[in-house]
Formats: C-alpha cells, sequence, structure tokens
C-alpha cells in the first residue's frame, strides 16, 4: 500500500487512474422486476429499461412449512407494490423468480427444496396470477451461473462450470455454450461422494458438500473442538493463528473440493471454473491451494482456469432479471407473440 499523498494541481488535472467501475447493466430492453429466493434471505429488484438494478431489497423469507411457496409469492407481490411504489416511472413488462432446491423450470415447479418445505409447488403460475405479468422461472445457482456466464467471469467460455459455495454446494454446467438442466438436476456436485463420512442432509454419505461448503467447515471445526465459530471465516482466522484443528478442517475441504471438481473436469473438460458463494470471500486463500491440488490430482486432462465470480452476491438478481428478460424477449411483448 502507497502512503496517501497531498493533491497537486497536476494531478488534479490527470484523469483519476481509478476509473470508477461501470454499473453492471443486462443490456437495454423492458424494465422487469427480480427475485432471488435463499434458504434464510429473499432479495427483490426492480430493473430499468438500461438494464440496470435500480433498488434491490431484502427480507427473510417467509418460512412456514408447507404453505412457504404460497408465502413466497404473497412476499413478492408485496415488494413488487412497495418498489412500484418508490419507482412509479417504471413499468415492468415481466418478473424472474429463482428458488432452491430441486427446480423443474420446464414445467415452472419447485419440486421439493428441503429447507423450505414445498414440494410440487406450481411458482410460475402462482406468481404469474399474482404479479400480473408473465414470469421466467428458475433455479437460483443456474441463474445465478448464468449471469456470471453472460456479464461475469465466466463470459467468454463455452465450457465452463460456475459453482456456488455457500450453505450447500451446487453448479450451473455449461456445454457448447448452453446450460445443461438436466430435468432440474444437473450440477448437483454437493452430493458427489468424495469421503467416507459425515452423514449428509440429502441421506447420503461423504458428500462433498458435507465436507466442503461453508456451513461444513464452521459445523465440522466445532465437532471437533467443542468450539463454536461464526462461520467458515472465523476457521480460517483460527488458521492463519496457528490453530492446528482449523488448519486440518481447511485442509479436508480443500482436499474434497479438489477430488470433487477434478470428477467435473474428467466429465466435461470445462475451460474454467468460476467460483461463487461465501466461500469465494477467501479469494486466492481458498483459491491459489485449490488449483495446486486439482493439479495434483489431473494427468492429462485440460485444466481449466479457476477463477472467482465477479458479479458476487447479486448474482441471483441479474440472473432473475434475466430470465425476466427472456420471457418479454427484447421488444416488450411476449416472446410468443413475436413468432
Ligand atoms: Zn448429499
Amino acid at each position: 500500500m502507497t502512503a496517501p499523498q497531498p493533491l497537486t494541481e497536476a494531478m488534479m488535472n490527470e484523469p483519476p487512474r481509478t476509473a470508477r467501475p461501470k454499473p453492471l447493466s443486462i443490456g437495454p430492453g423492458p424494465a422487469v422486476l427480480a427475485f432471488d429466493v435463499g434458504g434464510t434471505d429473499m432479495k427483490a429488484a426492480i430493473v430499468d429499461r438500461r438494464g440496470r438494478l435500480l433498488e434491490s431489497v431484502r427480507v427473510p423469507t417467509p418460512l412456514d412449512g408447507e404453505r412457504t411457496g404460497a408465502r413466497v409469492v404473497e412476499a413478492a407481490a408485496a415488494l413488487a407494490a412497495e418498489l412500484g411504489q418508490r419507482h412509479p416511472g417504471v413499468r415492468p413488462a415481466a418478473a424472474g423468480l429463482l428458488v432452491p432446491g430441486h427446480v423443474d423450470e420446464k414445467r415452472g415447479v419447485g419440486v421439493f427444496a428441503e429447507n423450505l418445505g414445498w414440494r410440487d409447488f406450481p411458482f410460475r403460475e402462482r406468481a404469474e396470477l399474482s404479479l400480473g405479468v408473465p414470469v421466467g422461472f428458475g433455479h437460483d445457482v443456474r441463474g445465478a451461473g448464468v449471469a456470471e456466464h453472460r456479464l461475469g467471469a465466466a463470459r467468454g467460455f463455452d465450457d465452463v462450470l460456475v459453482v456456488t459455495i455457500g450453505t450447500g454446494i451446487a453448479a450451473a454446467v455449461f456445454v457448447d455454450g448452453a446450460l445443461r438442466t438436466g430435468g432440474g438436476l444437473a450440477g448437483e456436485i454437493g452430493h458427489d461422494r468424495v469421503a467416507e463420512g459425515p452423514i449428509c442432509a440429502c441421506g447420503g454419505r461423504g458428500c462433498l458438500e458435507a465436507v466442503a461448503s461453508a456451513a461444513a467447515i464452521a459445523r465440522r471445526y466445532t465437532q471437533r473442538t467443542g468450539t463454536a465459530v461464526s462461520g467458515a471465516r472465523e476457521v480460517l482466522e483460527r488458521r492463519r493463528d496457528g490453530d492446528l484443528d482449523a488448519a486440518e478442517t481447511w485442509d479436508g475441504a480443500l482436499n474434497a473440493l479438489a477430488l470433487g471438481l477434478s470428477h467435473s473436469v474428467a466429465l466435461l473438460a470445462p475451460q474454467a471454473i468460476v467460483i461463487g458463494g461465501g466461500l469465494a470471500e477467501a479469494g486466492e486463500e481458498l483459491l491459489r491451494p485449490l488449483r495446486e491440488r486439482l493439479d495434483g490430482i489431473l494427468t492429462f486432462h485440460r485444466r481449466p482456469l479457476i477463477v472467482k465470480a465477479s458479479i458476487g452476491a447479486d448474482a441471483g438478481l441479474y440472473g432473475s432479471a434475466l430470465a425476466a428478460r427472456e420471457v418479454v424477449g427484447a421488444a416488450g411483448a411476449p416472446a410468443g407473440a413475436l413468432a
């Protein structure tokens, strides 16, 4: 870091050295609403005709057992009304809605979400009724992956994985430039068996997510030491301070991640693997050893670039806005009406 210097006249006449980053845009088109539902929070945003996110809001996800799906749609309608009041000049032509779990994009149905309680909930139909506009519906991780692929760190790669590591682990898989959905089950790399244990929430054993998600790193450290921690970030801090249990927990997670990713590399030969989600905030402290370990497993395989996601926490909202644009087309008319 350089010490701050007093501004001289010459410096003031120079163009700024660090240009302010251009605000992210999904491109010109109709204004849309975007909703991104997570296990803890749901986010909503209004996007203008320039494709910029004008405002986003976050509320707790209304958890209510089997009724959670209906409550989420009610909350989305209330947030849409709130955003509409604050931006009366913006008339959304469509909405995007992303949810976690097993999602059937084609039928517009949330099939199942372990922590959220719904089963076969017809999100697209209910949201269209409540919001009064066509709805683009999809999976949270795949939606965030689409945003990274169109606008972020995965841009320009035809064969690429966008891996989200947070409470769980999942990937958006792009092959020959197209997203694979696999009936809503493609990219579930969090439930790839990489160890003999522990038991995973899915009922499997030794799943990647049970060893290497941000939540698993914190949980495994606590199980090992009896010391409660606030999250994976604290485990990393303890490791830096020389805590051997923290170092071994982190090491186990890295080994499991490298092994899990090596399976994807063998199968799909991606040009790049983009890492997002909470754990990606560790940056090179995560990515450098991950590259080294993956390199140690691979032989003649294509070696993917391993890079951090660039959109960050709003990737789901941008992906949701892109899904909304998809249903109305660029001109703002329902996509079917253009044919
Ligand atoms: Zn599992």
